[in-house]
Order: structure tokens, then C-alpha cells, then sequence
């Protein structure tokens, strides 16, 4: 029997349904049928996500995805899932509001950084997860060192999250300022790329970049195939 997925998603969208289809997809790749296990997705009205962060409340972002956390519990989820990057600033006080475990993405990502033995990578994401300490102390905790952009490309970056790529708009100019953005951090020392943004692997691609990327979207939802399927 597998473990049922539950996924707390809508933030945005975009990525919730990269999440599904990467889960489903890679089940029937893996094992040629159609078993893959049960997914419940919890997918919350966003916009508060965006303001409250902008007020500084991540008390009550803690407080929402906690009520969704317990939604999908209750619905029978055996674990969950945060499904964006930014979100994990308040893992901890999530994960306290269920008895269920919880599958954090930067313990996945951290995880993929080792495989490939790298020391060095960049970080692109939202200005949360660039600028607050949770991602480069969670990968610093396995050795790794992150670099972040400069204050000019973190705004850019940071606009094409909340004003393209959350609403699903994908633009070869914002395409073509990533990769300049992540050539500036390669050139500072960076072997790879964490794109610590759920969406971001909708606009770039390695083929793009011209080096290693760490796409946290498929890592996270490839964790969580994983661990639904383990006895
Ligand atoms: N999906 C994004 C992330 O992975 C940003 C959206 C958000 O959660 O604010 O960080």
C-alpha cells in the first residue's frame, strides 16, 4: 500500500500542477502502469501569501498553512508536502501543527546539491528566500555554501516570480535576464544553480543556463514519490 500525498499547494498554481503531473508521470516511467499512490492537494487562495510576507506577518502564514496542514491530515494525507520554496521559512511551525511527517523541500535540495558534490551554488528565488537566512542555513548545515545575487538582479528576479511566472506568463526577455543572472553567479564561483522558486524551472532550463540546475520542484515532488512508495 502506498502512502497517501498530501500536497500544499496554490502557491502558485502553476507549480501545484508541476508537482501532480511530475508525481503521476514519473510513476508510470518508473513502473509502466498506472499505481501511483493517492494525492490530496490543498490548494490555498494565494493572494494572502503575497501580502502577508510584504507586512512581514509570517505568523499568519504559519497560522494558514497550518489550518491547511490539518486539512489535508484530516482528509487522510499520511505525509505533506510544502509545495514552494519560500514557504519553508515557517516549516517548523507547520510541521508542529500535525502529527503526520512533513517533507521539507530543502532537506531534498540540500540532498541533491551532495549527490553532485558541489560546494559552491547560487540561489535564485523569491527576495524571502534570497535575503532571510533559512535556505543557506539549511544547505550550510551539509557543507554547502550559497550565493546569492546582487540587489539589482535579486529585484529582477524576485518581479518575474510575482509578476510573470506565478500567473503563468513566460517571457524570452525575462528568460535571457535569468540566464545573464545566473552567469554572473557562476562566474562568481557557483558550480550550479538551485532554482529555489517552484515556478522558475517553467522559464529556464539547463539547455538555457549552460550549467547544472537544480530544478526544486521535481526533486521535492521525486522525494515524495519516493517515501509514498517505501514500505
Ligand atoms: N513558488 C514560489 C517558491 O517556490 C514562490 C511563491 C510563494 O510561495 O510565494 O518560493
Amino acid at each position: 500500500m502506498h502512502k497517501t500525498i498530501g500536497i500544499l499547494g496554490g502557491m502558485s498554481p502553476e507549480s501545484t500542477a508541476e508537482y501532480y503531473q511530475h508525481i503521476t508521470h514519473t510513476y508510470t516511467e518508473r513502473f509502466g502502469d498506472y499505481g501511483y499512490p493517492p494525492i490530496i492537494i490543498y490548494s490555498v487562495s494565494f493572494q494572502p501569501y503575497v501580502d502577508w510576507p510584504l507586512q512581514d506577518r509570517w505568523d499568519l502564514v504559519a497560522q494558514g498553512l497550518s489550518d491547511g496542514a490539518r486539512k489535508l491530515e484530516a482528509a487522510g494525507a499520511d505525509f505533506i508536502l510544502i509545495a514552494t520554496n519560500t514557504m519553508h521559512l515557517v516549516f517548523d511551525e507547520v510541521q508542529a501543527s500535525v502529527k503526520v511527517p512533513m517533507l521539507s523541500l530543502l532537506d531534498a535540495a540540500g540532498e541533491a546539491v551532495r549527490a553532485r558534490d558541489m560546494q559552491t551554488v547560487g540561489l535564485l528565488g523569491t527576495k524571502f528566500t534570497m535575503e532571510k537566512s533559512f535556505y543557506q542555513d539549511a544547505l550550510s548545515k551539509r557543507g554547502i555554501t550559497v550565493l546569492v545575487p546582487d540587489a539589482d538582479d535579486r529585484s529582477v528576479v524576485n518581479d518575474v516570480i510575482y509578476n510573470e511566472l506565478v500567473a503563468g506568463r513566460i517571457r524570452a526577455e525575462s528568460r535571457a535576464g535569468f540566464v545573464a543572472i545566473i552567469n554572473r553567479l557562476a562566474a562568481r564561483g557557483a558550480q550550479g544553480i538551485i532554482l529555489g522558486c517552484t515556478e522558475i524551472p517553467l522559464l529556464v532550463s539547463e539547455a538555457d543556463a549552460g550549467i547544472p540546475l537544480f530544478n526544486t520542484t521535481t526533486i521535492h515532488a521525486d522525494a515524495a514519490l519516493n517515501y509514498a512508495l517505501e514500505a
